[in-house]
């Protein structure tokens, strides 16, 4: 299958209100500009500096999603065009997001990564963590980033019953944390599902799904 027809296919099967992340890491730009040829203008990347280099080559309407863990000091990178960072999981890394948005005189929406998965290699926060940097003044004062939801990984198993239990737990933190609506922090998105069980997360409440493989075929 080609990947137009892939997209094709994905988009088709989505719910209206779920947006599809075309996941594009370590393809090469003629790939993802089929999928632009075909309409797809927001990708996700997991490295800054690779995301930087497609951003400079490729047609400046597209939105470029950071889906992987994020280093502090490669922030700078992608502070001015970057449109949201799905993986912030520590106040550190909010407060150096802040500083770089402020030299670019502009606001940068970041998901909250939750840790949901059993497996210790997963990055994130804990529920409770996430509320209590939401409700604090250090993060009310961080006026140049908006948190605009919550991601999370599930536990990589061919378990079904575990994956969805990891889900509907992103989905119930979701929905308490949403009560906290404060001027940088309005949750409206549950970034959750992948190639694998993407369906299952649509089903368990994701908004957004990040999708690689079933687009682009697999990675080395
Ligand atoms: C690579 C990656 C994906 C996409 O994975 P596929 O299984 O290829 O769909 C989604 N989310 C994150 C955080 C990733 O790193």
């Amino acid at each position: 299958m080609s990947i137009t027809n892939n997209l094709k296919n994905i988009k088709q099967s989505l719910p209206e209100n779920v947006t599809l992340i075309a996941v594009s890491k370590t393809k090469p730009v003629s790939d993802l500009m089929e999928a632009y040829e075909t309409g797809q203008r927001i990708f996700g990347e997991n490295k800054i500096q690779e995301m930087a280099e497609k951003h400079e080559e490729m047609p400046k309407d597209i939105q470029w999603h950071m889906i992987g863990h994020v280093q502090r000091n490669k922030v700078k990178y992608m502070a001015s065009f970057v449109s949201l960072i799905h993986g912030m999981e520590s106040f550190k890394l909010l407060k150096e997001i802040n500083k770089q948005a402020i030299k670019h005189e502009r606001v940068i929406d970041c998901l909250l990564q939750i840790k949901i998965a059993e497996e210790d290699s997963k990055f994130g926060m804990s529920p409770k963590e996430a509320s209590d940097i939401l409700q604090s003044q250090d993060f009310s004062a961080l006026k140049n980033i908006r948190i605009t939801g919550v991601m999370g990984m599930a536990t990589f198993t061919e378990n079904t019953a575990q994956i969805e239990k990891e889900f509907k737990l992103l989905k119930s933190t979701f929905e308490s944390l949403k009560e906290l609506n404060t001027e940088n922090c309005q949750l409206q998105t549950i970034s959750m599902g992948m190639s694998g069980d993407y369906q299952l997360a649509i089903a368990c409440g994701s908004t957004m799904v990040r999708v690689g493989s079933s687009i682009f075929g697999k990675r080395n």
